[in-house]
Parts: structure tokens; sequence; C-alpha cells
């Protein structure tokens, strides 16, 4: 197949790319890396069934030639990015989800929507299935992302609908892994980088608040198959393991070694209590779940950040 992967320079579009290339298709990567790094991509120049465009998915895209397939996967995607970029955030969930959709139905390709567990926003149901129609504050810092997303969501589906186009959303729920930015800002690769400086690690709030960390390899593996034989009904994407963030620190600072100290800082406006993934829908029709417990998935990104960490030290000693 040739595929167009959206948002390809990101932690998860590279990782798409690499194991789309992999299972042998022809990969068209586009991004405006605003938040997505060309550093992701470079270990696939040279390979003749890739290619990278740099383009603005909120504005119309033109992309020659036949295309079997399209993740749209381009949105800044960490809190701190979306209340960086609100307006930027808004647009791509909408006209770059309205763009990607018009370019699928006039290509004749199947779609898949990265979507997000931010649809169920500070939910009400613990842990969150695909039917929960979740709590979201329109008008609150994380609207810009939560909205923007549900909105999405909606017009796949409208796709879907009203021009039978074949689409497929999955809700990706927290994940972590190798290619993470170092100022990603998100609670995983913050606490690693702080761990391997030394430097305390920031828990906002009481650090009661949970999260339920996938591994990247195992939820790539769930979009392949969900992409692959999956059906236009959005499905949940996660590891259902519950752990609170002062947990989480814990674990890193067990597994890292480090002597760094925990302090509190505030909590961000609608930070959601809990979030836990029901995957009972992926586990019936994919037959899949995830395989990579916490602290395997923790050694393979640390093992990675102390490389980025040794490198600042070299640079600026
Ligand atoms: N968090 C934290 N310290 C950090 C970064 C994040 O305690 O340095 C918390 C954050 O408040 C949230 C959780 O970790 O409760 C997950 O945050 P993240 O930004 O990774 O993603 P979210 O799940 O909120 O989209």
């Amino acid at each position: 197949m040739r595929i167009l992967v959206t948002g390809a320079g990101g932690f998860l579009g590279s990782h798409l790319c690499d194991r789309l290339l992999a299972a042998g298709h022809t990969v068209v990567g586009m991004d405006n890396f605003l938040t997505g790094r060309p550093g992701n991509l470079t270990h696939l120049e040279g390979n003749a069934r890739f290619k990278v465009l740099r383009h603005d998915v909120s504005m119309f895209i033109d992309v020659a030639g036949p295309l079997d397939g399209i993740l749209h996967f381009a949105s800044p995607a960490s809190p701190i990015d979306y209340l960086e970029h609100p307006i930027p955030t808004l647009k791509v969930g909408a006209l770059g989800t309205h763009n990607s959709l018009g370019l699928a139905k006039a290509k004749g390709a199947r779609f898949l929507l990265a979507s997000t567990s931010e649809v169920y926003g500070d939910p009400l149901v613990h842990p969150q299935p695909e039917s929960y129609w979740g709590n979201v504050n329109p008008v609150g810092p994380r609207g810009v992302y939560d909205e923007a997303k549900r909105f999405a969501e909606a017009m796949t589906m409208a796709y879907h609908r009203y021009h039978g186009l074949d689409t497929r959303i999955v809700r990706i729920f927290n994940t972590y892994g190798p290619r993470m930015r170092p100022k990603d800002g998100r609670v995983v690769s913050n606490f690693i980088v702080q761990a391997l400086r030394g430097e305390p690690l920031t828990v906002y709030g009481d650090g009661s608040q949970t999260r339920s960390f996938c591994y990247v390899d195992d939820l790539i593996e769930g979009i392949m198959r969900l992409f692959e034989r999956g059906s236009a009904d959005p499905t949940n994407i996660g590891n259902p393991h519950e752990f609170t963030v002062r947990q989480l620190a814990e674990r890193v600072l067990v597994l890292t070694g480090s002597k760094s100290k925990i302090v509190e800082r505030p909590l961000p406006v609608d930070d959601p209590q809990v979030r836990q993934p029901d995957i009972t829908h992926a586990r019936k029709t994919l037959g899949w779940e995830p395989k990579v417990s916490l602290d395997e998935g923790l050694r393979r990104t640390i093992e990675y950040f102390r490389e980025i960490v040794k490198d600042e030290r070299v640079r600026q000693p």
C-alpha cells in the first residue's frame, strides 16, 4: 500500500512510519515540524520507499499519485505544546482533519484518525469505555485540544456515514518511549530527564492523580491492527495498568538509581484526576493487549534519555 502519515516527524508518527515501512508499505510522511522533529526521521533517509513532505495540513493538501491509506497524526499533543499553540491545535484538529478526510475521499484511501483519551476530559466514569461521552470543559485551557479532537471524531464519522469512507478512530491513552522530546513536558519524559540530571522530580499537585502508561511499541501494534482489520467505531488503545503520578516518580527514581528529590508543583487547570482505558473492545475485535510492563518500558526509555543527557553534558561541560 502507499500510505500518507501526517505528523510523521512526531513521537508516534515516526514510530508509525518505521512500522509501516517494516510491513512493506510505501510511506509519504508529512509534517510542518511545529512540534515534530526532522531528527526523528533521519534514519529513514535513503529509504527508497519513504519520502517527507514539509507541509501544514491545516492548508489544502496536495499529494501526487495514488494513496491507499491516510493515518492522521498531525497535532501538538503534549499539554504544554497545545497551551503554547492553541490556535494551530484547533486548526489542525478541525481544518487539518477536514483536509485529510477530503484527500482520503479523493484518493479512495482508508482513513485513520489519531484521537485521544482527552475526549473523555476529567472522566466521571472509571475506567473509560468507548461508550462514555466524556466530561470536557470546552472553555478551559485544555479545551483547544479536547474539542478539536472531538470535532475531528465527529467529522470522521460524518465522512464515514455520508460519503461511505472506510474510517478508523483510535483513542490513544498516555504513551511513552524513545523519541519523546526531553522538553516534551509530559510526565514520563520530565521525570526521567530530571532524575538523570539529578534535578528534583516535579510532581504536580499531591501526585494522587492517576494515569495508565502504554509503551510505544504496544501502542503502534494496536494501531496497526486497528488500521488493518478494525471497524469505524472508536477504539481505545492504551495500557490499563493504572498508577498514581507519585508512584511513577518513585519507579523512575528506583530504575535510574537517581538521588533526586520529589517536589510538589501546582496542579495544572482541568488536569484529569483519573485515567484508565477499558480495552475490552480492542481485546475482542483486534485480539490486542499491551505486553510491555511499566518497568520494562521505563528501562528502555531511560536508556534512550541517558544518551541524550550524556550528549548535553558533552556539549555544555
Ligand atoms: N505531571 C507531573 N509532573 C510533570 C509533568 C506532568 O506531575 O512534570 C502530571 C500532570 O499534572 C498529569 C500527569 O502527570 O496529572 C500526566 O501529565 P502529562 O502532561 O504527561 O499528560 P496528560 O495525561 O495530562 O495529558
